[in-house]
């Protein structure tokens, strides 16, 4: 389970996400304001780099 949290871009409220299903693109929700959101491959990337240094596990995809 890999689960990380980032503030809404509209509430601030703290959404967490499974980073999986993040770097295929999928849509997300805010479970306050219930704005739809979907990543940037930018935000995605520097998401993905905070998790590896996080967890130091390689994984190819
Ligand atoms: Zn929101």
């Amino acid at each position: 389970m890999k689960n990380h949290a980032f503030p809404c871009p509209n509430c601030n409220n703290p959404l967490e996400m499974d980073i999986d299903a993040l770097l295929l693109g999928r849509v997300i929700e805010c479970t306050d304001c219930h704005s739809s959101m979907k990543l940037t491959k930018d935000h995605i990337n520097s998401v993905a780099d905070a998790l590896k240094s996080k967890t130091s596990v390689s994984k190819k995809k």
